[in-house]
């Protein structure tokens, strides 16, 4: 799986899973966008980190959630970069609690990055990908949205929110060699799943069938899989990495 010449956006791409796609991407001869909302430390050592690879990693910052950050960002896009071959939408967050405790903003916040964020990005790269007749776009999920944890109302209405809004941009952009897939990730080992209780981790640990959390690279993987050239006839489909939960 080679991207070499090939411009790819990966929101959320400085930390956690993101930052494994973004290495994956870079590894494989990519120009990366990877974008972040607001850990500028852990945007500039993720920068050191991948020094390595010079101009080829260009970090942006903003809200996904916020449609004027997102138009501005891609007006700035189309001024430095002739095309855009895929886009991965990975920034999300996680404010779990059972329902009757969920306060709106908690409700608010998940669906406005992890959904609205989707759209926002998704809309703006459809157009810029229209230009090309050519593009990927991998929307990160996540098995919570097809189980449901206990805790992840708001959670998990974002991430089935995303399938769905996968399966219906697919059904419009495919005539024009865009595809749109899910990855599903089950527990990976990330800063997202650091606040929860070793009795949880132990838990959740045993209801997987493989005993344990699974790593970035394994994401990235499944990312790249559908982001290759070669996957040209795979669209509005979901792949879980999770282990076998
Ligand atoms: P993470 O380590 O918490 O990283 C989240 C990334 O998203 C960070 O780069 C963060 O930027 C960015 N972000 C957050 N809010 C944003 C916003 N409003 N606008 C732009 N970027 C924003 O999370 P992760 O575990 O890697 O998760 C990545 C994706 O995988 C999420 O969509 C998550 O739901 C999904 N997922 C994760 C797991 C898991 O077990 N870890 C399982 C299933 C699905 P800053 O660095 O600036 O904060």
């Amino acid at each position: 799986m080679q991207f070499d010449s090939q411009n790819i956006i990966v929101t959320g791409g400085t930390r956690g899973i993101g930052a494994g796609i973004t290495e994956s991407f870079l590894k494989a001869g990519a120009t990366v966008i990877a974008t972040y909302s607001g850990n500028d430390e852990a945007a500039k050592s993720f920068k050191v980190k991948m020094a390595n690879f010079g101009e080829k990693l260009v970090l942006k910052k903003f809200n996904v959630a916020s449609t004027s950050e997102v138009e501005a960002f891609f007006q700035d896009y189309e001024k430095n970069f002739s095309s855009l071959e895929v886009l991965v939408n990975n920034a999300g967050i996680r404010r779990d609690q059972i329902i009757p405790s969920m306060q709106e903003s908690d409700w608010d916040a998940v669906i406005d990055i992890n959904l609205k964020g989707t759209y926002n990005m998704t809309r703006f790269a459809v157009l810029a990908m229209m230009k090309n007749r050519y593009g990927r776009i991998i929307n990160m999920s996540s098995v919570g949205g097809k189980l449901g944890l206990p805790g992840q109302a708001n959670y998990a209405a974002s991430k089935a929110g995303q399938i769905a809004l996968s399966l219906s941009v697919s059904k419009e952009v495919a005539k024009r060699n865009i595809t749109v897939n899910n990855v599903c990730p089950g527990f990976i080992e990330t800063e997202l799943l650091a606040d929860l209780p070793e009795e949880q981790v132990k838990e959740y640990k045993s209801q997987v069938p493989m005993k344990r959390f699974g790593k970035v690279e394994d994401v990235a993987h499944a990312v790249l899989f559908f982001a290759s050239r070669e996957s040209s006839y795979i669209t509005g489909t979901t792949l879980d990495v999770s282990g076998g939960l």
